[in-house]
């Protein structure tokens, strides 16, 4: 279902989020649902479209929409400055990101979730890194 995202409410926002569990499948759709009906949307956190659970979804590489259940960076390397705006406030804030991250989280399949590794980098490890501080309760 294409939610409406939660705008400028930062005490909703800086909660950090609860672990997700298979049970999450809905909130992992509403997020696929809800990228896909906008425009220029990088990624997406569970918490922007008003669950507390730890899922997020970002547009990869080859600008397919990608979920991860539990996301956590366990490595970055390169760090630099970035300006970023957030759909979720109204003014760009200045971060440090990595260009290159190795992130473990977890996939739905066949109804279980199943522990992954991965690495990204450029525009999609910022997206992911962006949309792990939302599950964290870090606003840009
Ligand atoms: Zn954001």
């Amino acid at each position: 279902m294409i939610k409406e995202l939660i705008h400028n409410d930062e005490e909703f926002l800086a909660k950090p989020a609860e672990p997700a569990t298979a049970e999450d499948a809905q909130v992992a759709q509403d997020l696929l649902d809800t990228m896909k009906a906008r425009e220029n949307c990088a990624c997406l956190a569970a918490n922007q479209i008003g669950s507390t659970k730890a899922v997020i979804a970002f547009c990869d590489e080859k600008d397919r929409v990608v979920v991860m259940f539990n996301p956590r960076v366990k490595a970055g390397m390169r760090p630099y400055r970035v300006e970023e705006s957030c759909l979720s406030l109204d003014e760009p804030h200045t971060v440090t990101r990595y260009f290159t991250i190795r992130v473990a989280y977890e996939e739905l399949v066949d109804g279980a979730l199943v522990a992954r590794t991965r690495r990204y980098e450029d525009f999609v490890a910022q997206a992911i890194q962006h949309a792990i501080d939302h599950c964290n309760g870090r606003l840009v």
